[in-house]
Formats: C-alpha cells, sequence, structure tokens
C-alpha cells in the first residue's frame, strides 16, 4: 500500500458526448463523498458490472463524475461507526457502491458502514479481491443449492461461464465441498485450468447452446449458471428430478426461451442468487464459507493482478469474454 499522503489516485469516470471518460485523477479527502468510514483500499476487483461502468454499456452509472469499482477491501483510516474501529480490514461489495456510490478505484474511499463487512482474519487483501463480488456471488449459488438439500454423491454439478469470474470460484468450491464439476465453457484452451480448479467433465458453449427440448435426458443434480438465455434453458431442460439451478448471470443473455415441463414433472428449482442487495447476515456468512472452503492455495492460477493505470485499456476485456479467472485491481500502480 502506498504511504499515506495529502493526495491520492483514483480513476474517474466523467461524462462524455459518446459515454463515459476515465482518468486517473488527484483526489484529496475533500473531494470524497459523505460517510461515516474512511478506507485506505489495498484493492479492487474488475467484474462484468465494472466493464459495463468503465464502458459505459448498460447505463451502469447514471451520474457524473463516478469513482467505479465495485469492490473494495482495505483499511479503516477514520471512522465515525462504532461498528468500525481505525486499523480494522473491511470488505465493500454490493449495494450499488461503483455504480451510484464512489467505488474501489481508488487509493482512498469514504463509504457507509453499513455497506461494510469485517474481513475475517485469516483472509488477506489479495484473496478477498481475488473472490470478490464475482467469487461472492459464487458463494451465494452453492449455498443456495446446499440449502435445496442437494448434496454431493447425487450426480454431477454443472457450471456455465466456466472460465469466468463467477464460473472459476464456483467449479472450485463445488469441487473442495466433494461434487463431481462439469465445466461448460466457450474456450477449449482453458480446459486445463478448470481441471486445476476440479473440473473433471466438459462441454462446449455450442452443444449447450442448442435449442432445448422441453425435457432432455436427466443429468445434472445441480448447477450454477452464469450465462441465461439459451444456456440456461438447456441447463433446466437436463435437470435430475428435484435438482436445483443457481441462476445469476447473463453473460449470454437476459431472455429465458425454456418451458414449464421441467418445474412441473421434475420438480426441477430455479433460484435466483443476488449480490448487490444480500442481506448482512448472509454476507457474514457467505464470507466466512470463503475463508473456509475456498482452496486457497487454488487462488494464484485463477488470479491477475492489474494496475488501475491499465484498466481503462483492459476493462472492455471482461465484456468480450475474455477474462479468465479474476483480475485483481491494484489502485497504487
Ligand atoms: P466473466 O466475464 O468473468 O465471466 C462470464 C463468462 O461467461 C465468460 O468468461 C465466458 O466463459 C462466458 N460467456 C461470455 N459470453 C458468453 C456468451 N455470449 N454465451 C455464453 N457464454 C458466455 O463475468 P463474471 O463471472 O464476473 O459474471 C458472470 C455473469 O454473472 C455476468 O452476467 C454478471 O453480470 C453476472 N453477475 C451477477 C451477479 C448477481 O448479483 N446476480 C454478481 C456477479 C456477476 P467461458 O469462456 O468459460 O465460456
Amino acid at each position: 500500500m502506498a504511504p499515506m499522503t495529502d493526495t491520492f489516485n483514483a480513476l474517474v469516470l466523467r461524462e462524455g458526448d459518446d459515454g463515459p471518460v476515465g482518468a486517473i485523477e488527484q483526489l484529496t479527502e475533500a473531494d470524497l463523498p459523505d460517510g461515516d468510514v474512511t478506507v485506505a483500499i489495498e484493492y479492487s476487483s474488475l467484474n462484468y458490472k465494472d466493464g459495463m461502468a468503465l464502458t459505459g454499456v448498460g447505463r451502469i452509472v447514471r451520474s457524473y463524475p463516478m469513482v467505479p469499482g465495485i469492490d473494495l477491501t482495505g483499511t479503516v483510516i477514520a471512522s465515525e461507526s462504532p461498528e468500525f474501529a481505525v486499523g480494522d480490514k473491511v470488505i465493500s461489495t454490493g449495494y450499488r457502491v461503483g455504480e451510484s456510490y464512489w467505488g474501489g478505484y481508488s487509493e482512498r474511499q469514504r463509504v457507509r458502514s453499513e455497506w461494510l463487512v469485517k474481513r475475517p482474519v485469516d483472509m488477506t487483501a489479495l484473496t478477498a479481491m481475488a473472490i470478490g463480488t464475482a467469487g461472492f456471488t459464487a458463494m451465494l449459488c452453492v449455498m443456495a443449492i446446499e440449502e435445496s438439500g442437494v448434496q454431493p454423491g447425487e450426480g454431477p454439478v454443472l457450471v456455465t461461464g466456466a472460465a469466468g469470474g463467477v464460473g472459476s470460484v464456483a467449479v472450485a468450491l463445488l469441487a473442495r465441498l466433494g461434487f463431481e464439476v462439469t465445466a461448460v465453457t466457450g474456450r477449449p484452451e482453458t480446459q486445463e485450468y478448470l481441471a486445476g480448479l476440479g473440473a473433471t467433465a466438459f462441454l462446449t458453449r455450442e452443444e449447450m447452446t442448442e435449442k432445448a427440448r422441453a425435457l432432455e435426458t436427466e443429468t445434472w443434480a445441480a448447477a450454477v449458471d452464469t450465462v441465461g438465455s439459451a444456456m440456461l434453458a438447456k441447463v433446466i431442460s437436463q435437470m435430475k428430478y428435484g435438482g436445483t439451478v443457481a441462476a445469476c448471470g447473463l453473460a449470454g443473455g437476459a431472455d429465458l426461451p425454456t418451458t414449464v415441463m421441467p418445474f412441473i414433472l421434475r420438480s426441477v428449482r430455479l433460484q435466483g442468487c443476488e449480490s448487490v442487495m444480500t442481506p448482512m447476515p448472509m454476507r457474514v456468512a457467505a464470507w466466512d464459507r470463503l475463508s473456509r472452503d475456498l482452496p486457497a492455495d487454488i487462488l494464484p492460477s485463477m488470479t491477475e493482478v492489474v494496475p488501475m493505470t491499465e484498466l481503462l485499456d483492459r476493462g472492455p476485456t471482461i465484456l468480450a469474454g475474455q477474462v479468465r479467472g479474476r483480475w485483481v485491481v491494484d489502485p497504487s500502480s
């Protein structure tokens, strides 16, 4: 982390004629928004939504100037909250930080204490942001599958968009918990990487986006879907009786061309998973689970540290589906 000075670097998006225009700017604490906790940020990360904010796709950011970055972790350097003291290690994900409120692409940020969770004691800043919103969402999906009663040994579990951020963490978590994991990827060159995370079988994007029949062979005990659209329809049609699909993403589209047949004839459960407004008790539980169940030795293989100064060039890569695993953002470089 950079030594404390009066000025610090932040990536600031300003409104341009053809979408947001970003630049690294030098700010002071007087520039920061209202809030009761100030955090010296060690790392942020790049999520799909950050790619949208950086490029202006989907109008994720409604008012400018904006410091994007939906995730941050760091050390509290000032606090008016009884819940947090100077020196506490904290994590912020969701709550529209980086969309409606200034976020993590800064060396310092002022936030609201109700957005913060304390970083698990044995979790480093790098690990926390290697997880980030993507990994947190993967954990919510795994918890949803567990809560539905599906257990290892009941059949293979499918993960779509497997080489992406949510997918990579989902594969690693499920494999560590003893599930047999099949990974769907549109990038065959990532199969070795996915096998390293614990996937034991692979399907191509093409075969999983062929038009689904109402009911196909019962194959999956559970699934984590990050893709939506035709792929999610295919997954639903292939679920085993009583299986659960945890759906969290739309990398392939927001539509869902399915039928009711898997639901009414196979008791298939479709569980949505949402990370932005997740209630605080579930947040704390998910981070606790991540600190225990995600193999720390696997994180380096799925993580690349990216200087904040390169984000404007590299941000759009995630929208093209070309990021493998997770990019951690270092605001000090
Ligand atoms: P990534 O870009 O890291 O991963 C998405 C993956 O989906 C890609 O790596 C690729 O995997 C696959 N993919 C991309 N485009 C297509 C396509 N057209 N058709 C089929 N597959 C495609 O993003 P994240 O993992 O960060 O996020 C995944 C999704 O989850 C996004 O839609 C995001 O908005 C959503 N999300 C939702 C959250 C929530 O709270 N509900 C929280 C976080 C994310 P491969 O190359 O292996 O095929």
